[in-house]
């Protein structure tokens, strides 16, 4: 394709052609490989006049820099363009005063899963593969779930047998063939590899897909539009496999080159104590990640050995970034603050991007005339369980006002 370069090893930097579907020969699965454009090829078409004329209010508008050849494998159902608010009563709580959250719980399937799902299946249908799968967690799950619905493409899915029962249910409701494994995710992205190896399905996975990650970037396209190219000192987000973070900073770094903006935000990275490989990494100044059994609430980001560590540790070296790790209660207590203050609900992992926000400004890490960028990844009816987990239910009383003026106490 004229507007590829190579593939990149994310770990040691070897080329390869597009004929290459997966990893670095050399690395194995560790090595997933990055796709690398021809920018001045590019530069030429997509320019702040292109994207200004472009109608398109979906992923879709940044065709010129998506691994596609061709519009065949794209999906009717509306991914991206999602809002991105300007957290006004926030600001005022947190005392800062820009903070922005882009909604990525709007997606069909309601995660930011979604941008990397809409590039995979289109993908796919351009090589024609006949029979896709993946593992998740349960978001990336349930994305290629409705993502293969809606093309008709037969699809097979490992989810760990502890994934949030409306997770699972959205499968179900797709029709995917549905894999309960008894294990953690860990499992059940080893065994989603060895299958589709051995069946030759093309694999949805991020960590070993080079294409998937090309969706995620959008996200930070379209926050650089929002924002008129005034781009935030800090993009803040959850951290599982490091494919969403890796895929954002991407996105940021290939509209710089673009000559699109003319700086960069930090990134920061914020984990779940209980699984945070990729922090303890970082700060460690290393490469190599040690395993440790994962524990949080916060089941998409529930992740013992990173899956494609080298992006992300290559992300947070490039931007120097920051790591900050939350407890689950935390990110629970983040829940209802963010909904309460912005009317956004995001499910565990989609609001542990913004308990990380909540810590920086108690430990007065932030200043406050600096810009912040939050993406909330997934929506909170995902998990309800969790959810009842931060509130009280309210007793039940008798439709009667003298009851009725006793509870509210007036
Ligand atoms: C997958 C996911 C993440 C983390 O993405 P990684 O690429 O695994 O780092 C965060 N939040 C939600 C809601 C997710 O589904
Ligand atoms: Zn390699």
């Amino acid at each position: 394709m004229k507007k590829i370069k190579h593939l990149r090893c994310s770990k040691c930097g070897k080329n390869f052609g597009e004929e290459v579907l997966y990893h670095c020969d050399e690395c194995g699965t560790e090595g997933t490989l990055e796709v690398v454009y021809d920018l001045d090829f590019i530069k030429t078409k997509l320019t702040k006049e292109y994207l200004k004329n472009n109608n398109r209010k979906d992923l879709w508008r940044y065709m010129p820099i998506l691994p596609l050849k061709e519009e065949r494998g794209i999906t009717p159902l509306q991914v991206g363009w999602t809002p991105l608010y300007k957290a006004e009563r926030l600001e005022k709580f947190l005392n800062l005063e820009n903070i922005y959250i882009k909604d990525d719980g709007r997606n069909p399937t309601a995660s930011f899963k979604d941008r990397a799902t809409a590039v995979g299946i289109a993908k796919a249908i351009e090589l024609d593969k006949k029979i896709i799968c993946a593992a998740s967690t349960g978001n990336a799950a349930s994305s290629l779930s409705g993502f293969a619905a809606c093309m008709g493409i037969e699809n097979y899915i490992f989810v760990p047998a502890g994934a949030p029962e409306a997770k699972i249910t959205q499968l179900l409701i797709y029709g995917s063939k549905v894999i309960l494994v008894d294990g953690d995710y860990d499992k059940a992205f080893d065994f989603c590899l060895k299958a589709a190896e051995e069946f030759g399905w093309y694999n949805r996975s991020c960590a070993i897909n080079p294409y998937l990650v090309e969706g995620k970037k959008t996200a930070a396209f379209e926050i650089c539009e929002q924002l008129d190219f005034k781009i935030p000192d800090k993009l803040i987000m959850s951290v599982g496999d490091g494919c969403s973070i890796a895929g954002v900073w991407k996105g940021f770094k290939e509209f710089y080159e673009l000559g699109l903006i003319d700086r960069l935000p930090q990134m920061v990275s914020v984990q779940a104590e209980g699984a945070n490989p990729v922090n303890r990494t970082y700060r460690k100044n290393s490469r190599e990640f040690d395993y440790k059994t994962p524990s949080t609430i916060a089941d998409s980001i529930s992740v013992g050995i990173p899956r494609n560590g080298y992006k992300v540790l290559n992300a947070l070296n490039e931007s120097r970034g920051l790591t900050v790790d939350v407890s689950d209660e935390e990110i629970l207590s983040a829940m209802k603050t963010l909904a309460r203050y912005t009317g956004v609900f995001g499910e565990p992992a989609g609001v542990t991007g913004f308990a990380g926000l909540l810590k920086l400004v108690e430990e007065g890490s932030i200043n406050k005339a600096e810009s912040v960028a939050l993406i909330v990844s997934g929506n909170g009816l995902k998990d309800v369980k969790s959810a009842m987990k931060a509130v009280q239910k309210p007793e039940k009383i008798k439709p009667d006002l003298g009851e009725l003026r006793k509870y509210i106490n007036i």
